[in-house]
C-alpha cells in the first residue's frame, strides 16, 4: 500500500488512481493523514476487505509540489547520528556501540517537493530512510519491530553544520531543524510492497551529479535494532517519525568541504520509495531580525 499526503488529505495510491480516504470510507476514516496511524490496524484491514471497491477520485497528473509528508505533525520525531560505517569514519569517529539519537524538531517537517531558504552558516545534505511507526509501544523486540511500523519514506536531514559544531558540545537538534529542514515523502510505502525493506538502494544527487549512493543493508543499525532499542526508553506513538542516519558522502566530510547554495537542487532517493527534490535560494535576511524588531520597525 502506498498513502499519500494530497493538500493535506489522505489518499491511497491505486493502480487506476488516488481514492480519497475521508470520501471512500464516508468519513469513516477521517481525511487528516495523521489521523490514521492512530486505527492503523483497522485502516490496513478496511484496505484490505474495500480494495476492490475503492474508486479513484483523482485521476490526472500529479503535481508534487501538492504533496505534503506522510506523517505531518508526529507527537516525536527521533533521528540517529552515524548509522553507516563509512560515514561514521568519514566524519573522523569511531563505530559506534549504541546508536546515537537526537530530535528534528516537528516545525521542520515537510512535503517531499520544496523550495527551502538557507539560513547563515553551511547547510549540508544527508539522504535518510525514514520510518513511520504504526502501533508502537513499549519493550518492543527486534523480532517483531516491523509489526510496530506502518511504512517507510524517504527522508532528507538537512543539517546547519556551523551551528551543529559551535558551542562545548554538538547542537544536533537544533541545526537540524530550520524551517523545511526536514522533507518527507512522497509516499508511506508498506513494507509488502518492498522485495527487502532492509535492503533498499538509497542516494543523493546535486545538480545531477551523485553525492551520496549505498544500501540501508549497511545500516549499522537495523530498523528493527532501532525501534527495539528506542521503545527499551521511550513510549514509541503511532505517527511517530525515525530518520535511520545517512551514508557517507555528505558535503561536511570533504576535502575541501562542500555545502548546498543557491540555486542547488538536491534529490534523494529510495528505492521502491520515490524522490525528493529540495531546490535552495539565498539566505532570508528578514530571518536575522527577531519578530519583535520588525513589526516595531
Ligand atoms: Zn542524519
Amino acid at each position: 500500500m502506498r498513502l499519500l499526503n494530497l493538500d493535506g488529505r489522505l489518499q491511497v495510491s491505486t493502480a487506476s488512481g488516488l481514492v480519497d480516504v475521508a470520501a471512500a470510507s464516508r468519513g469513516h476514516f477521517s481525511s487528516g493523514p495523521q489521523d490514521v496511524y492512530d486505527r492503523w490496524e483497522e485502516f490496513v484491514a478496511w484496505c484490505e476487505t474495500s480494495a476492490g471497491d475503492l474508486t479513484p477520485t483523482d485521476t490526472g497528473d500529479l503535481d508534487p509540489v501538492r504533496l505534503g509528508a506522510p506523517s505531518p505533525r508526529p507527537r516525536q520525531v527521533f533521528a540517529v547520528g552515524l548509522n553507516y560505517a563509512d560515514h561514521a569514519a568519514e566524519a573522523g569517529i569511531a563505530r559506534p556501540e549504541t546508536p546515537v539519537i537526537f530530535t528534528k524538531f516537528a516545525s521542520a517537517i515537510s512535503g517531499p517537493v520544496t523550495t527551502v531558504s538557507l539560513p547563515p552558516g553551511s547547510v549540508d545534505w544527508e539522504v535518510e530512510l525514514v520510518v513511520v511507526i504504526g502501533r508502537g509501544g513499549r519493550g518492543i523486540p527486534a523480532a517483531r519491530a516491523w509489526d510496530a511500523v506502518a511504512g517507510l519514506s524517504v527522508g532528507q536531514d538537512l543539517s546547519e553544520r556551523r551551528g551543529q559544531m559551535s558551542g562545548p558540545v554538538p547542537q544536533f537538534s537544533l541545526a537540524k531543524s530550520h524551517r523545511g529542514f526536514a522533507p518527507i515523502g512522497p509516499a508511506l510505502v508498506t513494507i509488502d510492497e518492498l522485495d527487502n525493506p532492509d535492503d533498499l538502494d538509497l542516494g543523493a544527487t546535486i545538480n545531477g551529479e551523485v553525492v551520496q549512493r549505498s544500501r540501508t543493508s549497511q545500516m549499522i543499525f537495523s530498523v528493527p535494532d532501532l525501534v527495539a532499542y528506542l521503545s527499551r526508553t521511550v513510549e514509541l506513538c503511532p505517527g511517530d517519525v525515525l530518520f535511520t542516519g545517512t551514508p557517507p558522502g555528505v558535503g561536511v566530510g570533504r576535502t575541501p568541504p562542500r555545502f548546498l547554495g543557491p540555486g542547488d537542487v538536491l534529490r534523494s532517493h529510495v528505492e521502491g520509495i520515490g524522490e525528493l527534490v529540495q531546490t535552495f535560494t539565498g539566505p532570508d535576511e528578514t530571518l536575522l531580525v527577531p519578530d519583535r524588531m520588525r513589526e516595531a520597525g
